[in-house]
């Protein structure tokens, strides 16, 4: 019988795979275990994380005693890898269903057969690298996907958007 009525909840969700997850080859694993969801990739890059950037994105964090270790970490600093994947997922309940298969923030108690069960540990500072980030509501994901992304280097029209005319702009191009 078909589908007939049911209203998905299709939703989008930021996934950064951290500097600790770059730098121990676990890009493929994490993708393939991120593959379960049979949730679809919508943007992709690798970025060099700047202090602005790693401020803005753990911004919520910013009163914790371990917010200055935390965007040491995911700036890379930790790691000598100045590299963060940042990937946009969308489908069905597609923040759950990635926060599930990620697993616990804490390493420690995070399922063993979660991406964060299998892959992460907590540092000796007490910092837990986890390996990858998932946005945890709607709201968060749609900060961060803007925080991350220009509405051109996603797929699909995901938020409003303007077209802006600026002048005497210097872009970077092949010499
Ligand atoms: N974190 C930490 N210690 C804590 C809580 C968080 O080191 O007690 C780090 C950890 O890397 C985590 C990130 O801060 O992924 C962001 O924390 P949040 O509470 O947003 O957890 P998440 O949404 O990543 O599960
Ligand atoms: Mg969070």
């Amino acid at each position: 019988m078909p589908n007939q009525g049911k209203s998905g909840n299709i939703e989008q969700t930021l996934i950064l795979i951290k500097p600790d997850g770059l730098k121990k080859s676990l890009t493929g694993n994490i993708l393939s275990k991120l593959s379960e969801t049979k949730l679809i990739i919508i943007a992709s890059k690798v970025v060099c994380v700047s202090p602005d950037l790693a401020e803005k994105h753990y911004t919520h964090l910013k009163d914790k005693p371990f917010f200055q270790e935390l965007v040491e970490y995911i700036q890379g600093n930790h790691h000598d890898c100045k590299r963060v994947m940042a990937l946009v997922y969308q489908g069905d309940n597609a923040i759950e269903k990635v926060r599930k298969i990620s697993g616990a923030t804490n390493p420690e108690e995070a399922d063993p057969t979660s991406i964060r069960g299998a892959y992460g540990r907590i540092t000796t500072k007490g910092v837990y690298e986890n390996v990858i980030h998932a946005s945890s509501s709607p709201s968060e994901a749609e900060r961060e996907i803007k925080l991350w992304f220009t509405p051109e280097e996603i797929v699909s029209d995901l938020y409003p958007s303007k077209m802006v005319a600026r002048e005497k702009v210097e872009v970077l191009e092949w010499a």
